[in-house]
């Protein structure tokens, strides 16, 4: 008998190497929009990819259960300007594992890169945005790096700087086509444009690096060049004319209360065959840096609202017409409540239209709840509670539907937004009955609640309800392997 525990110890060790998966995921209710499958099932994960998809046990080194819980591709955000590590561990608590900066986009571009490198919870990556070229461009002392990105340094350029309000010459358009091209050298995931940013850039500029994007068949991520159907229709009609696949960002904003119009004319262009998609946030107020060029005269007309509809991030405070003019030289964060709620929930339930969340950088605590809820948000108030669309629609404006919007020129993206054999072990655990939003405009780093586990790469940065706050096992996603 004195044999017996030295024969157990043997049968574990043989048991142990003889494990199939790494980590395996059991009982859950998976459900992939990309299928629509919708069952209970026991995922493997092994070396970062999903090994298995079994109706029977599996057996892994290490396992969680997920019973009553549903397992979902992990949610990739197309709108992310929050990009440092404590941004991104608050959007994993959301259930993003992907968090991508494409309408402010970076440059230079390989910086960029190099520089989130071993930071990053959640996988990252970035256009070549044509703001920061453009004030490369007028500015080359001054490298604003990533548009919106932490404390701004645009103030420091005076009340109006070129890059945002001069119209381009040959030799400055010459050196943003450049810059274009070499940021799509170094793998940007297409370019980003926000016109409101640069009244000057003309039609014209518009539509040429447009073209440099179309040659290389990358997309371009755009914030029009003002609110309502107009200046969407320019952005289409620019994109169409250079062949360009336009993403238009967050539609509740950009429309403002055109909505129902907006929506039928992307419908109407969709249906023409255009490649044309958007994206919207669940909140009724925008956030931007005061200082910036969506701030000059005439942005009442604009943004349909004044003074004290803007609220001074720093303080919490509303804006009058006197402490509008004194922070504006100062610069900094402010959030402007523009928006309905009827139009934003039709954004929401419209078909084919993605959630991203705009999150902007949180700055000693202070900023727009979006950067932290926006997921849960739609999950738990929007789909549950008031059952705007059903959930494996929610899912998918979330994981499938914002990959293919990337995969075309993007082919790790293929590898994302699924649960499927072979794919990238990015997934959530949430429990569908408790998903919500925590985070407010008083409070907004809260995180969300009702979201179990949120796994990266096969590594855990949520595990059971609490964040892992050494975990990063965020990857560059890039369009060149
Ligand atoms: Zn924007």
């Amino acid at each position: 008998m004195k044999a017996l525990p030295h024969l157990l110890v043997t049968a574990l060790l043989a048991a142990s190497s003889s494990f199939a998966h790494d980590l395996v995921i059991a009982n859950g209710r998976v459900m992939d929009p990309a299928t629509n499958l919708d069952a209970v099932r026991h995922i493997g994960i092994t070396g970062g990819k999903i090994s298995a998809i079994s109706e029977t046990p599996l057996t892994g080194e290490k396992a969680v259960d997920a019973a009553g819980l549903v397992v979902a591709p992990g949610f990739i955000d197309l709108h992310a300007h929050g990009q440092t590590t404590s941004d991104l561990q608050i959007k994993a608590q959301d259930g993003v594992t992907t968090a991508l900066e494409l309408e402010g986009g970076v440059y230079p571009v390989a910086s960029w890169y190099a520089s989130r490198e071993g930071k990053a919870p959640i996988h990252y990556g970035a256009t070549v945005g044509h703001i920061t070229v453009r004030f490369a461009a007028f500015h080359p002392e001054m490298r604003l790096g990533q548009w919106g990105g932490g404390r701004s340094r645009l103030a420091q350029l005076g009340p109006n700087p070129a890059g945002a309000n001069k119209v381009a010459s040959e030799a400055e358009m010459q050196s943003m086509s450049a810059a274009i091209r070499e940021g799509l050298d170094d793998g940007a995931l297409g370019v980003g444009f926000g016109i409101n940013y640069t009244p000057a850039a003309t039609t014209e500029e518009i539509e040429a690096l447009f073209r440099i994007a179309a040659e290389r068949k990358a997309p371009v991520f755009v914030h029009t060049r003002a609110f309502g159907i107009a200046p969407i229709r320019e952005a289409i009609e620019a994109a169409k004319k250079s062949g360009v696949s336009l993403h238009i960002v967050h539609i509740g904003s950009s429309a403002i209360g055109d909505m129902p119009e907006v929506l039928r004319l992307i419908d109407e262009s969709r249906a023409a065959g255009m490649d044309l998609t958007t994206e919207v946030y669940p909140y009724t107020a925008a956030s931007t840096m005061l200082e910036s060029a969506m701030f000059n005269p005439g942005w009442q007309d604009n943004l349909r609202i004044t003074y004290g509809d803007i609220t001074w991030v720093a303080t919490g405070e509303r804006l009058t017409k006197e402490t509008f003019e004194q922070y504006r030289k100062q610069g900094g964060w402010v959030i402007m409540h523009m928006m309905k709620d009827a139009n934003v929930e039709k954004a929401i339930a419209h078909p084919g239209v993605m959630i991203a969340s705009d999150g902007v950088p949180f700055v000693d605590g202070r900023g727009h709840p979006r950067g932290a809820g926006t997921y849960a948000r739609v999950l738990g108030h929007y789909c549950r509670d008031k059952k705007l669309l059903p959930l494996m629609d929610a899912l998918a404006k979330m994981t499938i539907l914002p990959a293919r919007r990337l995969e075309g020129h993007v082919p790790m993206m293929k590898n994302k937004g699924r649960i499927a054999v072979g794919a990238d072990a990015d997934i959530t655990v949430f429990d569908a009955a408790k998903i919500i939003d925590r985070a407010t405009f008083e409070a907004p780093t809260t995180p969300s609640a009702g979201v179990s586990q949120v796994i990266v790469g096969g590594v855990f940065v949520v595990r059971d309800g609490e964040l892992v706050k050494d975990a990063l096992p965020g990857r560059a996603v890039r369009s060149t392997p």
